[in-house]
């Protein structure tokens, strides 16, 4: 094996070092193999069996060489997580012993037991058979004792059972619209357009010793008890502060094993939150961002316990306390290096630029549902419109420069005092702004930052995958249509001009550059006539609006029955999840808190006994009152529990999954709500020695 050693400092002796990479593949192939796979990499050739092989071989002796046994095509089922099926590389030798073996054939395909992951109708249980493909566009990479080769998952049937089948097949759309427009702009020297992707991920750390006594953290990730702490984030002298010695450790720990596998962990800091943390990576091709954000979930998780922690990646594992989130910063890109949501330096490029910063106003505005089914799970939302994150409207933010140039092109009028012209494109130079000037609003869903746009719906345990999808789609549209109408243009600028024009003035609804937190933009919004789906159960069901399911399907992106399938899953999960935690808190309050409860009330009771031995008239006013409140909570716990279990049990009449998740929003979420508020208000008068589990003050402020 070659050694990096020839770069200066540790780091780039490590960095990627368990990825069997550009340079690793340059290293170990013959230059025919490599410029073969090059191209299968780059322009998607297909790929020649005898190539295939020469690749698996040199992939098993790298894999080897750093301590492979097995090797697992490694894919993203339904669930939103990552799986893997574990083979180990040994076959029999003829002479008695073994070797270690890995041909072509088993890197291209793999066909594990499909039949226990959801699919949401697409593939019954008897055809249980599923495909793995290899996606050589994401390097493979060791992970412990196992070579993990990136793969995409279909049915017997050719339909998509994963989400990085459709997200590469949403930045295939986008790419070929975009190189519409770009050759309409005379680019002739561009092979591809590509999406880029930088998620900023949120999490939370907490002793693992204090998660191991709360069940409702080990079933569902999250605390479904638990008074406020008399501290919580009031102070603000958490975000950006010091990092503790444990935490520091924790990260030092987590990018050293993000970096081995050329994850480009760049940014770390503390939360809003007492316990919360981020870190951002340096952004990369959105398959690949992709693939890197479910890794170093995974990552996270694992370095958390050998540190004795436990990371959470629930987007409100406390409540009252800020939620985790996730920012999918996201460009568009040429092969060439040119951003195409930058402002350039000629009149064209920056007619270009407002051509794509266009597209995505308008993508953002016709399907804005979209937007925010891909990021509807039971867990974010508790997250969205609970004024922390943004609400549960989808806006735009421009900032006040852009926002200047935008309606000086919608009313023909004069950017700048000082400029005599109108705004015409093609003619004009926009004028520069300054970068930082965009991101002052930190409350809006979808940002413009100077160079990008951050879309920051996403919960902390969501797959980026899923927003990455619908707006790469949206987007493609949008270019389709402008593509459409400039491709044979007579005037080509002039039409140019006012398809921008009308695209500002039918959109600009979209664009909200105020407070996203304040209530009085929720009714601002819904005068707008902006979409407004608070809960999961709300928006899933519009993915099959006919709208979407037209321009999903026209771009090749989901065929119909996939579409149905994903809406079937995404409510699947929100049932399921919501009736694990209901179960989970009728568990708590039964098995622990009543039994807390009354055993604090049944020693009071014997305090007051035994002082009322010694003298009748001896005053007990405290505990009397105590008791009484404190039965009092007993009775409306356990009634609250019974409520909730007999609306947990009503479910089982639903119809189908759509009337469950409409069930379960409306009668069981609010049950759980009202149990929560008793239990809680009984802790606060219940002695500490009696109190079942951990609490919020000690799970948030455990780490030193
Ligand atoms: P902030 O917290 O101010 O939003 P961070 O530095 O935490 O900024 O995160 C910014 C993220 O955006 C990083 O992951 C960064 O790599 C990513 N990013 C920067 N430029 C681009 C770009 N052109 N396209 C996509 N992502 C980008
Ligand atoms: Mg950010």
């Amino acid at each position: 094996m070659k050694s990096r050693s020839v770069f200066i400092g540790t780091v780039s002796d490590y960095f990627d070092c368990l990825v069997f990479d550009d340079w690793v593949m340059k290293a170990n192939l013959s230059a025919d193999v490599y410029q073969s796979l090059r191209k299968t990499i780059d322009q998607g050739a297909r790929l020649d069996i005898s190539v295939a092989n020469a690749v698996a071989a040199a992939m098993k002796d790298w894999a080897v060489a750093n301590g492979a046994t097995h090797y697992t095509h490694w894919f993203q089922p339904l669930t939103g997580i990552t799986a893997e099926k574990h083979d180990s590389f040994i076959s029999p030798a003829p002479d008695g012993g073994v070797i270690m073996d890995f041909s072509g054939k088993e890197l291209i395909k793999g066909e594990p037991d499909a039949s226990s992951f959801p699919s949401g109708g697409l593939r019954a249980t008897f055809e249980a058979r599923g495909y793995t493909a290899w996606d050589p566009t994401s390097y493979a990479f060791i992970k412990g004792k196992t070579l993990c080769i990136p793969t995409a998952f279909c049915s017997y049937g050719g339909e998509a059972l994963d989400k990085k089948t459709l997200l590469l097949r949403s930045m295939e759309a986008l790419n070929r619209q975009a190189m519409r427009i770009l050759k309409l702009f005379g680019n002739e020297e561009v092979k591809c357009v590509r999406t880029s992707v930088g998620p900023e991920q949120e999490y939370f750390l907490i002793p693992r010793e204090l998660y191991e006594k709360r069940k409702d953290l080990i079933y569902t990730g999250r605390t479904l008890f638990g008074a406020r702490p008399p501290k919580g984030q009031e102070m603000d002298d958490h975000y950006f502060g010091v990092i503790k010695p444990r935490v520091a450790a924790y990260m030092a720990d987590l990018n050293e094993e993000l970096w081995k596998l050329g994850i480009l962990a760049k940014t770390e800091h503390n939360e809003v939150a007492p316990a919360q943390h981020e870190l951002a990576p340096i952004y990369s091709t959105t398959n690949i961002a992709t693939d890197h954000n479910q890794l170093t979930m995974k990552i996270m998780q694992k370095v958390a316990a050998k540190h004795g922690l436990v990371c959470l990646l629930h987007e409100k594992p406390f409540a009252g306390v800020n939620g985790s989130g996730k920012h999918n910063n996201w460009s568009i890109s040429t092969d060439t290096g040119v951003n195409l949501l930058s402002p350039g330096e000629t009149p064209y490029e920056n007619a270009q630029f407002l051509l794509f910063l266009c597209a995505v106003i308008k993508a953002v505005d016709d399907y804005q549902d979209l937007l925010r089914i891909s990021v509807a799970t039971a867990g974010n939302d508790h997250r969205l419109g609970a004024n922390e994150a943004p609400p549960a409207v989808v806006s735009i933010f421009l900032g006040d420069e852009l926002q200047g140039i935008l309606d000086a092109i919608e009313n023909d009028t004069p950017y700048e005092a000082t400029r005599k012209k109108t705004m015409k494109l093609g003619v004009d130079v926009l004028p520069r702004f300054a970068r930082d000037a965009t991101d002052r609003n930190r409350t809006s869903p979808f940002a413009f930052t100077g160079n990008k746009f951050e879309f920051r719906m996403l919960g902390s345990a969501n797959s980026i995958a899923c927003a990455n999808i619908m707006l790469n789609a949206a987007v493609a549209e949008s270019l389709k249509i402008y593509a459409d109408r400039l491709e044979g243009a007579e005037d080509f600028e002039g039409r140019l001009h006012e398809m921008i024009q009308k695209t500002i003035r039918d959109h600009k609804r979209i664009i909200f550059n105020g407070n996203g937190y304040d209530d009085t933009w929720l009714e601002e919004a819904a005068r707008r006539g902006l979409s407004n789906y608070p809960t999961t159960p709300d928006c899933i069901p519009h993915i099959m609006d006919g709208k979407n399911v037209q321009m999903l399907t026209a771009h090749k992106v989901f065929s119909e029955a996939e579409l149905r399938s994903r809406c079937e899953i995404l409510l699947e999960n929100y049932c399921k999840t919501v009736i694990i935690e209901a179960n989970t808190m009728t568990d708590m309050a039964r098995k622990q808190i009543l039994p807390a409860v009354q055993g604090y009330t049944a020693e009071l009771a014997d305090g007051v006994a035994a002082k009322k031995a010694v003298s009748a008239d001896i005053a007990c006013g405290y505990e009397s009152g105590l008791i009484a409140r404190l039965s009092l909570l007993t009775d409306q716990i356990a009634s609250k529990t019974d409520e909730l279990e007999a609306a947990v049990l009503e479910l089982k009449g639903a119809v189908d999954v759509t009337q469950e998740a409409c069930a379960i929003r409306d009668a069981v979420i609010g049950k759980m709500a009202a149990l929560r508020t008793v239990a809680d208000e009984a802790e606060t008068l219940t002695a500490e020695r009696y109190w079942p589990f951990p609490t919020y003050g000690e799970l948030l402020f455990g780490v030193r």
